[in-house]
């Protein structure tokens, strides 16, 4: 089994959205494994027009037109975009409902038709010939104002839920990434914490719901799954069986299970339950909390790791670059080669042009994400990539980007790095000690930093044996969080009477 990320809910040109959709496929294989980009299609309670909501309503009905007229051309793009074992494809669209909240629909068929049914439910029914699933996401949004009817929820049609995107984190009143887009607050009776509760039994996922095309955009959601292949049958099986969970940005590596059972499974409950964990993050891990029947049964904070001592161990260094002041776009040119040490991994975190919804000052523009963000070259000892960065929004909205490479070496190995016209050098044992910045220019130029944690921090393992208190319907979840913010969902594993 291995684990690949996708993003499965998405928007660009076809709809109401910007940006081309051959660019949005293009971004999306720079940086994932998989994706769908999913067209606005329907809303079937949408509130009547008047002159307060007239811009909200015409741009919505243009938009499900736009994709109703250019279906077949649409369907036909992200069908030849689709290469097993390299890169897949999935076909999707969109229902958004008041009542029942929105969904969009996720397929492996490239005949998948438009529908336009009276709720998310019917559209499944009415999609009978077709393998594919519907999923709800935004949930957490006030009832009737397109946030999930758990009422409704079914498991069987939709086995995952969409539990961070743009719009947020829905998990539950105590997760952060509050909902602070147009559309309102979120609402603890439509967390994901409150569909539990009620038993519902569902596996977790996240998308960016990106309206730029830039699928995968670092930061805004993205869907792990565990499968046996990277083919298009192999990966919607693993989402189907609910074997996903949810992250933020980073590419948090996990494995959890119960009784040797992965995340998102239905096993026969037991007195005696066997628990593992295996975490590879890609920053200090500051928390994470295993949780039974939504109570913490463990939790693990940063200061229960310790530097172990070892002849060699791996590194991540992490370059993060942009700020500075440019609205339209600085260009990198970055290149970071390694002494005595070896490359392991590389991990980009490359982010569109941020839009979530058209406003009354945006134009159509098919390029608004055409960015060049990507690597040029990898090697053992040698990395080299093009990005192109904006200023932040504010302080607390980062629009950077970043490259994470993970090392193999010791406190003598050296970092050499070229950033534009900078080249700076380092020992990791200096790295070790502390963040080090360096700025391009004068005050207010664009800058970057260099971040460098040793596998003690970023690396956890363990496993534990629960007897106590055990009882049909129990379930196990995890989150983990990092220093940094970036965060992890992993699914419930649980425990039935079969
Ligand atoms: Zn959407």
């Amino acid at each position: 089994m291995a684990i690949y990320f996708g993003d499965i809910h998405n928007h660009c040109g076809i709809t109401y959205g910007y940006g081309s959709l051959q660019n949005a496929l293009n971004v999306a294989k720079e940086q994932l494994d998989f994706c769908s980009i999913t067209g606005h299609a329907m809303w079937p309670d949408i509130p009547k027009r008047n002159e307060k909501i007239a811009f909200l309503v015409d741009f919505h009905e243009k938009g499900f037109k736009k994709l109703h007229d250019n279906w077949n051309e649409v369907r036909n793009t992200i069908k030849d975009a689709n290469i097993e074992n390299e890169f897949i494809t999935f076909q999707s669209y969109e229902m958004h409902s008041s009542k029942y909240g929105d969904h969009h629909v996720l397929s492996t068929s490239d005949d998948l038709p438009l529908v336009y049914s009276k709720d998310p439910s019917s559209l499944y029914d009415d999609l009978h010939d077709y393998q594919k699933i519907i999923i709800p996401h935004h949930i957490a949004y006030t009832p009737g104002y397109r946030g999930i009817n758990w009422d409704y929820f079914d498991n069987i049609k939709s086995p995952v839920v969409e539990v961070f995107s743009k719009h947020g984190c829905s998990i539950s009143d105590l997760s952060p990434y509050n909902y602070y887009h147009t559309m309102g607050p979120r609402d603890g009776r439509n967390t994901v914490y409150e569909g539990l509760r009620q038993g519902k039994q569902f596996s977790f996922v996240a998308s960016t719901d990106h309206h730029a095309g830039y699928p995968g955009s670092y930061g805004d959601g993205k869907i792990a799954v565990s499968a046996n292949k990277k083919t298009r049958e192999s990966i919607f099986t693993a989402i189907n069986n609910g074997h996903t969970y949810a992250i933020t940005g980073d590419k948090i590596n996990c494995n959890f299970m119960v009784n040797d059972a992965i995340y998102g499974s239905k096993i026969q409950h037991t007195q005696k339950r066997f628990i593992s964990l295996n975490v590879t993050a890609c920053d200090f891990i500051e928390k994470i909390i295993v949780y039974k029947n939504l109570t913490p049964y463990k939790v693990i904070h940063l200061e229960d790791f310790k530097l172990i001592n070892k002849n060699y161990r791996k590194y991540k260094l992490r370059i993060e670059f942009g700020w500075g002041k440019s609205t339209t776009g600085y260009s990198w040119d970055g290149n970071i080669s390694i002494n005595d040490g070896e490359i392991l991994d590389v991990e980009t975190c490359f982010r569109g042009r941020s839009v979530l919804a058209p406003t009354k000052d945006m134009a159509d523009n098919d390029n608004i994400n055409n960015l060049d963000n990507r690597l040029i070259e990898k090697s053992t000892n040698n990395v080299s990539f093009i990005s192109n960065t904006v200023k932040n929004p504010s302080p607390v909205h980062p629009l950077t980007n970043a490259i994470i490479v993970e090392i193999k070496g010791d406190e003598q190995t050296e970092l050499k790095l070229f950033m534009n016209n900078k080249k700076i050098t380092y020992q990791v044992s200096e790295l070790i000690k502390g963040v080090k910045t360096c700025h391009i220019d004068e005050y207010n130029s664009e800058a970057f930093s260099i971040t460098c944690i040793s596998d003690d921090f970023y690396e956890y393992s363990n496993h534990w044996v629960d007897n106590i208190n055990n009882a049909p319907g129990d379930f196990y979840h995890v989150m983990i969080k990092q220093v940094n913010g970036q965060m992890a969902w992993i699914s419930p594993v649980f425990l039935n009477n079969i």
